[in-house]
């Protein structure tokens, strides 16, 4: 016997799309290589199968935030005989040099004392360990400031030990392609760049790939392109939708005129109303802030989004649906073809990062595509 349908919403993430996504970027940006960047657990999405899925497209550097994802990252490659570069973002904790070195990941060195530490560790190994350099050309973040950098050419020997892969820097205003920002950190970064003699650089996040090839120096680092954002604030939609979530109605009723929806009694129907109740809510990245500005939909019946998002529940008026397509156990696209990432996030008054990041952890999970390279 079949095991009874206990799930409340369901999430299904596209490798197939993400694949597609990878390839086109690839693409723009030949001869530069293409990273992906799978922190906070490939943006919500599942940093292992991801990553071995690009690995299958080609994919040979994948960028997260900490060690102890990359560590997560490193033992499933190993443990389906996969290998690529795996890069730190966040730097090299004090100590933990020889952890990096065993693990097989590398640094992203921010900071002089990184260096240090990373080359001292190098020569007592007797080797040259690999890393990438961080320069900071306007975001304030993270990396070494240009009055660092003679410092950390100067001695000459002072990253002996280091084998410096690449130089990066990271753009501010990528989104917005007519920013003169972004012009200001790419003639800088390059003049950084040129005193590193043939050392590769790179700059380019998602949006920064559109900024056109000289943008593009040796490597790119999309993220947000890949699980379906569009790099671009314009209407012509280039990559393809990664996820779909779909809510279970779990209850159905009639209200009149006048009745109240949920929490606060903020909504009340101006007619004679049907409310659907689906088992999503606050806990699983529903965000509160769609309260009356959202929507979902039933087939392709836009079904608007009713009263307070609860903790894990959310309510929908499907007065205009026909009643046996809103039974217990149907479902109301909550993110898909009808609704991307972007337009939620612009229903809830933030990015489509945030809403990702935010996707809950109680819903059934699954991927579709190609999973060959999909880890147990
Ligand atoms: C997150 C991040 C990226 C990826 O940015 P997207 O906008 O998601 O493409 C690239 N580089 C750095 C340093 C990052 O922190």
């Amino acid at each position: 016997m079949a095991a009874p349908d206990t799930a409340c919403a369901t999430l299904t993430i596209d490798l197939d799309a993400i694949a597609a996504n990878y390839r086109l970027l690839r693409d723009r940006l030949v001869p530069a290589a293409c990273a992906a960047v799978v922190k906070a657990d490939g943006y919500g999405l599942g940093a292992e199968a991801i990553a071995a899925r690009l690995i299958g497209e080609g994919c040979r550097d994948f960028f997260v935030a900490q060690f102890e994802e990359a560590v997560s990252l490193r033992r499933s490659f190993n443990r389906s005989g996969l290998d690529a570069a795996i890069y730190v973002l966040n730097g090299l904790a004090d100590g933990a040099e020889r952890d990096y070195a065993e693990s097989g990941i590398t640094p992203v060195l921010n900071r002089l004392d990184e260096i240090d530490r990373w080359a001292a560790y190098g020569r007592t190994q007797q080797k040259e360990l690999p890393a990438i350099l961080h320069v900071d050309t306007g975001m304030s973040r993270l990396g070494l400031t240009p009055g660092e950098i003679p410092a950390a050419l100067d001695p000459a020997d002072r990253m002996q030990g280091i084998d410096l892969r690449y130089v990066m820097s990271h753009l501010a205003c990528a989104g917005e392609p007519l920013h003169p920002m972004n012009e200001e950190q790419r003639r800088l970064f390059s003049e950084i760049l040129q005193r590193f003699g043939g050392v590769p650089g790179s700059l380019a996040n998602s949006s920064g790939i559109f900024l056109g090839p000289q943008f593009h120096f040796s490597m790119a680092r999309p993220g947000a392109a890949l699980y379906g954002m569009e790099p671009l604030e314009s209407d012509s939609k280039q990559m393809q939708q990664v996820v779909n979530l779909q809510g279970k109605i779990l209850q159905c009723r009639f209200i009149d005129t006048g009745q109240a929806v949920g929490y606060g009694a903020t909504h009340r129907v101006q007619r004679p109303s049907r409310i659907a109740t689906v088992g999503a809510g606050y806990a699983d990245g529903i965000f509160r802030s769609l309260e009356s500005r959202a929507c979902g939909y039933i087939g392709d019946i836009r079904v608007p989004m009713v009263g307070r998002v609860s903790m894990d529940l959310v309510t929908f008026d499907v007065t205009d649906v026909p009643e046996s397509e809103c039974r217990p156990g149907c479902s109301i696209e909550l993110i898909g073809p009808h609704r991307s990432i972007d337009d939620v996030a612009a229903d809830a008054g933030t990015i489509g990062y945030e809403i990702l990041t935010a996707l809950g952890r109680r819903y059934r999970r699954n991927f579709s595509g190609d999973t060959t390279w999909k880890f147990t």
